[in-house]
C-alpha cells in the first residue's frame, strides 16, 4: 500500500509504504550499486536512477478512503531518486575528489530543474544518509533525492519563520547572520563564497551547516565559482568527519532548497544552505531522536557548539 494521510493533531503528512515485494537475490557479498551486477548495467561516472523500493510514485495508486470528517488520504505521487556518486565501491563523499563533487552539484541541480517541471510536486528533498547507524544497508556511496507531492512540515515552519523575519525586516535572515559577524566563535571553514559553522542553534552534537555567503535561493542559483566552493565545503566536511574518530562518520546531508510550484516567490528570503546532521554525540554513544526530541520537537544537545566549531577547525585534513 502507498498513500498519503494526514495527522489531523499535527499538519503532518505520513507516507504509508508498505511493500510486499522481496529484494532480488544476489551472490553473496556481491553489491547491486556496483557497475553490472543490478541497478547499473556497465560502468558509469555518476548516474541516477529511480528508487526500486519508491515510497512516492507518479502513478500512484488511488488511497482508500474513510468516509470521515478527520482523516484524510492522498495519493503518494512523487519520486524517489538514487544518485550515485561514483562506480568505485570504496568511496565516499570524503574521499571524492573536486571534479567529481562538482559534478555531483551539477547532477543536484539538473535534478533540482528538471523534478520542478513535473505537475503536483512542491519540494524537492535532496539527501544522503551515510552508515548504518542512520539505516543505510548499502556502502556504495550515494544520495537521494524524494520529490514530494507536498511541503513537509519542517521545511514549512522554516518557511514560515524566514518569512516572518523578512517581512518585519526587509532582510534575509541567512544574510542578517552572516553580515553581523555573530558566528566567528562557530565557523569551521570558510573560502570565498561559503561559510561551513556549526551553527549556534546546532540540535546535534557535530551538526555543520554550510551558507552560501551571497544570497542564493536555489542550488541552481549558484554561479559556477559558487558551485565549485560549495564542492570544496562538502568535501571539507566529510573529510574532517572521517579524520575526527578515524573511522567512516556517519551522518544524514540535507539540502535546503525552496519549494516549487507553490505560485509563490520565495527567492527573497529563502536562502539556500546544506545541513550535516550526524548521529553521534562521541565515538562509541549514538545521539538518539528519544522521546523529548520525538515527542516535543526539542534537541537537547549536549555539547557546546562553539566547541565542536574548534574541534573541526583543528582537525588537520588533506585539502587536495
Ligand atoms: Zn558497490
Ligand atoms: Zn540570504
Amino acid at each position: 500500500m502507498h498513500e498519503l494521510r494526514f495527522n489531523p493533531l499535527t499538519g503532518e503528512w505520513v507516507i504509508i509504504s508498505s511493500t510486499r515485494s522481496s529484494r532480488p537475490v544476489l551472490p553473496e557479498g556481491s553489491c547491486p550499486l556496483c557497475p553490472g551486477v543490478l541497478e547499473l548495467e556497465k560502468d558509469y561516472d555518476l548516474a541516477v536512477f529511480d528508487n526500486r523500493y519508491p515510497s512516492l510514485l507518479l502513478n500512484a495508486e488511488e488511497p482508500h478512503t474513510y468516509g470521515s470528517r478527520v482523516l484524510k488520504t492522498e495519493k503518494a505521487i512523487g519520486k524517489c531518486e538514487v544518485i550515485m556518486y561514483t562506480s568505485e565501491h570504496n568511496s565516499a563523499v570524503s574521499k571524492l575528489n573536486l571534479k567529481q563533487l562538482t559534478k555531483l552539484i551539477e547532477v543536484w541541480c539538473d535534478r533540482y530543474r528538471e523534478l520542478s517541471n513535473l505537475n503536483g510536486i512542491k519540494y524537492i528533498f535532496i539527501f544522503e544518509n551515510r552508515g548504518k547507524e542512520v539505516g543505510t544497508t548499502l556502502s556504495h556511496a550515494h544520495g537521494q533525492l524524494y520529490a514530494f507531492p507536498f511541503i513537509p512540515k519542517r521545511i514549512k515552519e522554516k518557511l514560515h519563520t524566514i518569512k516572518t523575519y523578512y517581512l518585519k525586516n526587509l532582510s534575509c535572515a541567512l544574510c542578517d547572520l552572516i553580515k553581523e559577524n555573530s558566528l566567528e566563535k562557530n565557523i569551521v571553514r570558510e573560502t570565498e563564497y561559503m561559510l561551513t559553522v556549526v551553527p549556534p542553534y546546532a540540535r546535534f552534537p557535530y551538526e555543520v551547516h554550510i551558507y552560501p555567503k551571497r544570497h542564493v535561493s536555489a542550488i541552481i542559483d549558484l554561479t559556477a565559482r559558487e558551485k565549485i566552493d560549495l564542492a570544496v565545503a562538502i568535501g571539507d566536511v566529510a573529510k574532517r568527519y572521517d579524520k575526527l574518530f578515524d573511522e567512516a562518520f556517519p551522518y544524514m546531508m540535507t539540502l535546503y532548497n525552496p519549494p516549487v510550484n507553490t505560485g509563490e516567490i520565495h527567492d527573497d528570503y529563502f536562502h539556500f544552505h546544506v545541513e550535516f546532521n550526524p548521529p553521534k554525540r562521541t565515538k562509541d554513544k549514538l545521539k538518539w531522536m528519544a522521546s523529548v526530541e520525538t515527542g516535543s520537537w526539542t534537541f537537547i544537545n549536549p555539547s557546546e557548539p562553539e566547541e565542536v566549531a574548534k574541534k573541526l577547525r583543528e582537525v588537520v585534513i588533506d585539502n587536495g
